[in-house]
């Protein structure tokens, strides 16, 4: 599985964080900070699901 976060649509809303805070984080601005860009397979449900609930469709998900 492989990460990728679109800074540009990044809203800050800070829900991909609340579904996965060993993967993302948010810099001062509140813009999400991939801190994993390869995440283990145990850790693909929660990431599916921080790409599911983020408002601006900013995270993208390949693999
Ligand atoms: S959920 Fe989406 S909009 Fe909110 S901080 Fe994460 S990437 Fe940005």
């Amino acid at each position: 599985m492989k990460v990728i976060v679109d800074k540009d649509a990044c809203v800050g809303s800070g829900q991909c964080v609340l579904a996965a805070e060993d993967v993302f984080d948010q810099d001062d601005d509140g813009i999400a900070v991939l801190l994993q860009e390869n995440p283990s397979e145990e850790r693909a449900e929660d990431v599916r699901q921080a790409a599911a609930v983020c408002p601006a469709l900013a995270i993208r998900i390949e693999g």
